[in-house]
Formats: structure tokens, C-alpha cells, sequence
């Protein structure tokens, strides 16, 4: 094989980041893949994990999602297994050589498709197991043989327990979102698989945050691990521009049409807490005229994939979820994510904001804030050590008075549903802030809290991600907010606002 690191060093590739694809010298058919995908400069990640895993080492990454982690752990655990590659057909030359554990189905079928991207011009098989799925299609695979088996934990086990998974050749396993593995309560699980493992392996760990059950699981299961650690564990991605706006929770909606209008988003992610307000807001808003789809934890695994789908071709608008359901999804362009209701864990802020930005798109994660929110924000701003400024959105007058509409139509007013959803209702705070959160200052925790930036620019934009975002809707098929829709009444601005205050010192005295 190749040596693909030759005089590349970890120290080297920290040094010049922006290393080349090129520079690389990857073996011709992972090259030619790697270049139908656009690739060319490495992410930081990948600058700095490949030569790692090239060398053998364990690798603990702090890595969020959309920072190209999966090509970091796929291209070069893929070139070192290239030498196994057989044309045969007997399954017995076709052992599992490296297993990718994922916490979610969706998250599975992903990695699998950019691993099948990537062995596409080689001999070398890969498939993908996860549970909600007939077991026989997957059993034939399996028993084929593959040399990299991507799977979420629960599935696996019961392929082990068939025998229709031999895991005795593997080289190596990688803990993709290991700290969602653990908080979806996987560790069970995880133990069991890796009991099942050869002692000699290369175990490589990835997870957007670090625990001290995460520490404790690397502790138990790396053996001398090098630490990998981009744009600081717990961040939030410097190509997003974030904005924390005071909503009361009858307003959300109509916040939501204006800022979809006023920014001129073409598509989003609407994030919320529980799967019944998941699947009662995507209805309010469908029936509000807005291309719509909702993705949740109790739909069926075919209706989250057609769901995913529909986004994907841009025939919905908008996809609003619950956190279990959009994790990790890659979906390319993501415009903007809204977390219509605020996580109830600060880490899942960092996660929702990692949908958009994605490989240097520039994103925008807009959060709507309720009063009985705070603790929640607080909690946000430990996370990121940054402090967060309100604002307050001011609604324009010249929207149709909805609520008059649904008496006239229907008896009854249409929008009652916002009162269900949002299950805290609350008035308007009057004391909302007017001020900015500008981009990178989540990133950057050491610019002045408060002080203004300027919106995201090309030096503040990573430079490895130079890709432009590129929308999925063409101007023949705008979303469905540029078209004339029914939006929910705005209450007026309250003549009270203020117009600076910061969010941490506003909650101490609330
Ligand atoms: P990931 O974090 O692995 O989910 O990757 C996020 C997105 O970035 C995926 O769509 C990848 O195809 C894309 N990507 C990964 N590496 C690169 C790269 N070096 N250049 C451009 N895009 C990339």
C-alpha cells in the first residue's frame, strides 16, 4: 500500500490546515471519488485526523457534525483497508473489517451513502444495518460479506445474536455521536458489541461535546488516543449567524413567517421539544399555506425517509422535528434552523445549529425565546461561555388579520392550535431588548460580549469552507412564504422595549 502520510506529519497538518486533497497521495480510486465530490482542501478535522488514523493511532475527536468528521474517519481507515480488497465472490474474503456505530437510523443511512461514495471506484463492499427495517435484505448483505458494516447498535446486536454479523476481523470500529449513543442509553449496547471485538483494533470516537462519560467511555475502551479537537468542543460553527429573538409563545408562528420573508430563507429546519408539538405545528403551518413536513420519533421509518426526501427535492419548505429525529442529518444547504422552542438540553443547541453551515455554507440558526425559558438560555450560555442578547422582533402591520379570517371561515378561530403547541402561554414580554447577536461571537468567546459585529464575513468565515451555498429552489419555484400565505396576527410591538440589555443580567432579575 501507498504510504499515504510519507513525510506528513499531525504536526504539519496542524501547521497548514488547508492541506490539498492532492497532497494526500490517496490511492487512485479514493482520489477519483474524493474529486467527483468536490472535495479539494481538507477540513481542519480531516487535516488533522487522517494522517492520525493513516498512522494506526486511536483518535478522541471533538468534531461537531458538518465539519466533514465522516470523510476524516472514512477516507483513511478505507486506504489502509484497500489491501484486503478482493474481487472474489466468496463471502469468506469479505470479512467485516470496520464497523461504524451510529446513534440514529438516519445518521446510518448517511454515513453508509458517503462510504459508498467514496469505495465507489474499489473492490471493497460496505453496508448499512439499523433497526425499523426488514432484517432479511440486510441479512443477505451481511451474509455476502461486507468489509465495512455501518450500524446503530440495537440492530447489530440482533444480527450478532443470528450470526449473521462476525465481528472477529475487525480492524476498526469508530463511535460516531458517541455522546448521543450514550444519552439514547446505547451503553449497554456498546459494551456488548465491543466485548465482541479483537483486542488489536484501532477504535477512533467522535462526539460534537465531551462528558465525563464520554472521557470515562474513551478512557475505558482507547488505548493512548490522540485528542482531536476543532473549532473547540461545545461550539457552534463560525459560518453560522445566530440570533436569539423574545417571543411569547402565541407569537411564535408569525415570527416565523417574517423572519422566513424578511431574510429571504429558502428553506429550514423548525426545531421543536416534544413529537405532538412536532406534528400539531407542521399542520398549523401547512394549513397557514407554508410547504411543510414534520419528522419525529413516531413516524414510521418509511414516512421519515419520504419525509427527508420531500426536503432533499425542495418540494417541502419547511421540515419541523424533534431533536431524536434530525440528528446528524446531513441535508446540504440547510438556509437556516429555528429552534422554535428552546432545547430543554443546552447541548442540543449546539447540535440543531450544526444542520446549517454545513461544510462552510453560511447558516443561520434563529432561536425564539419565551419568558419561561430562561434557565434554558442560561444554561446555552455556560455551554457556549458566551453571553446571549435578546432581540426583539417587530411585526409588520400589514398582515392579514388571521384570527378574523378563521371566524369568518370556519366559526371559530383557526389558530387555537398555538395555544396547544406551545403549552406555556405567556404575554408579550414588554421589557423585550433590542440587539444583535452577531456571527462569530459564539465562536469567538473573547470578543466583548454585547458589542456589535459585523455580520459574517469572508475573514470570519472558516477558511477550509469556501463553498458557496447554493440554493435548492430555483426563482421558478420560490417557497412558499414568497408566495401570498395565511400568517397568524402579530400582537404590536410593546412601546416598552428597551433597547439594549443583556440576556443573563434580564433573567437575574426575572
Ligand atoms: P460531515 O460532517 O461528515 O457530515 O460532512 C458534512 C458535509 O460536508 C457533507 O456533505 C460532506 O460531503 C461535505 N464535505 C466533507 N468534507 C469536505 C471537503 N473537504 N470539502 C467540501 N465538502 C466536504
Amino acid at each position: 500500500m501507498t504510504d499515504l502520510i510519507s513525510e506528513l506529519t499531525l504536526e504539519r497538518s496542524r501547521a497548514e490546515p488547508a492541506l490539498a486533497f492532492s497532497q494526500l497521495q490517496l490511492a487512485e480510486p479514493l482520489a477519483r471519488a474524493v474529486a467527483e465530490m468536490g472535495y479539494e482542501s481538507m477540513t481542519p478535522i480531516q487535516a488533522q485526523a487522517i494522517p492520525v488514523v493513516l498512522q494506526g493511532r486511536d483518535v478522541m475527536g471533538a468534531a461537531q457534525t458538518g465539519t466533514g468528521k465522516t470523510a476524516a474517519f472514512s477516507l483513511p481507515l478505507l486506504q489502509r483497508m484497500l489491501r484486503h480488497q478482493s474481487s472474489s465472490t466468496s463471502p469468506a474474503r469479505h470479512p467485516v473489517r470496520a464497523l461504524v456505530l451510529l446513534p440514529t437510523r438516519e445518521l446510518a443511512d448517511q454515513v453508509a451513502q458517503a462510504i459508498k461514495e467514496y469505495t465507489k471506484y474499489t473492490e471493497l463492499r460496505s453496508a448499512v444495518v439499523f433497526g425499523g427495517m426488514d432484517m432479511k435484505p440486510q441479512t443477505l448483505e451481511l451474509k455476502r460479506g461486507v468489509e465495512v458494516l455501518v450500524a446503530t447498535p440495537g440492530r447489530l446486536l440482533d444480527h450478532i445474536e443470528a450470526k449473521n454479523a462476525v465481528l472477529n476481523q475487525v480492524e476498526y470500529v469508530v463511535l460516531d455521536e458517541a455522546d448521543r449513543m450514550l444519552d439514547i442509553g446505547f451503553l449497554p449496547d456498546l459494551q456488548r458489541i465491543l466485548s465482541f471485538l479483537p483486542k488489536q483494533r484501532t477504535t477512533l470516537l467522535f462526539s460534537a461535546t465531551f462528558s465525563s462519560e464520554i472521557k470515562r467511555l474513551a478512557g475505558s475502551y482507547l488505548q493512548d488516543p490522540v485528542t482531536i479537537e476543532v473549532a473547540g468542543s461545545n461550539a457552534t460553527a463560525t459560518t453560522v449567524e445566530q440570533h436569539f429573538y423574545s417571543v411569547g409563545d402565541e407569537d411564535k408562528r408569525h415570527a416565523l413567517h417574517q423572519l422566513l420573508n424578511q431574510r429571504g430563507i429558502k428553506q429550514a429546519f423548525v426545531f421543536v421539544n416534544s413529537k405532538l408539538g412536532c406534528a400539531r405545528l407542521a399542520r398549523s403551518l401547512e394549513r397557514e399555506g407554508l410547504k411543510t413536513t414534520a419528522l419525529h420519533g413516531d413516524k414510521s421509518q418509511d414516512e421519515r425517509l419520504k419525509a427527508l426526501e420531500s426536503f432533499k427535492s425542495g418540494e417541502v419548505d419547511l421540515l419541523v422535528c424533534t431533536d431524536v429525529a434530525a440528528r446528524g442529518l446531513d441535508i446540504k444547504d440547510v438556509p437556516a434552523v429555528f429552534n422554535f422552542d428552546i432545547p430543554f438540553n443546552a447541548e442540543d443547541y449546539v447540535h440543531r445549529t450544526g444542520r446549517t453551515g454545513r461544510a462552510g455554507a453560511l447558516g443561520l440558526a434563529l432561536s425564539f425565546v419565551s419568558r419561561s425559558d430562561a434557565r434554558l438560555v442560561a444554561d446555552i450560555e455556560k455551554l457556549l461561555k458566551t453571553k446571549i442578547e435578546l432581540e426583539a422582533i417587530e411585526f409588520a402591520e400589514d398582515v392579514p388579520d388571521i384570527r378574523r379570517q378563521g371566524r369568518i371561515n370556519d366559526g371559530r378561530r383557526m389558530y387555537q392550535a398555538s395555544e396547544q403547541e406551545g403549552s406555556r402561554r405567556e404575554a408579550r414580554r414588554p421589557g423585550s431588548v433590542r440587539d444583535v447577536a452577531r456571527e462569530g461571537q459564539f465562536a469567538r468567546p473573547e470578543r466583548p460580549a454585547g458589542r456589535h459585529h459585523a455580520p459574517v464575513s469572508a475573514q470570519a468565515r472558516d477558511p477550509f469552507f469556501d463553498k458557496p451555498y447554493e440554493a435548492t429552489l430555483t426563482d421558478q419555484a420560490k417557497p412558499s412564504w414568497e408566495a401570498s400565505v395565511t400568517r397568524p396576527t402579530a400582537r404590536s410591538i410593546s412601546a416598552n422595549i428597551k433597547p439594549k440589555r443583556v440576556v443573563a443580567a434580564l433573567f437575574k432579575s426575572g
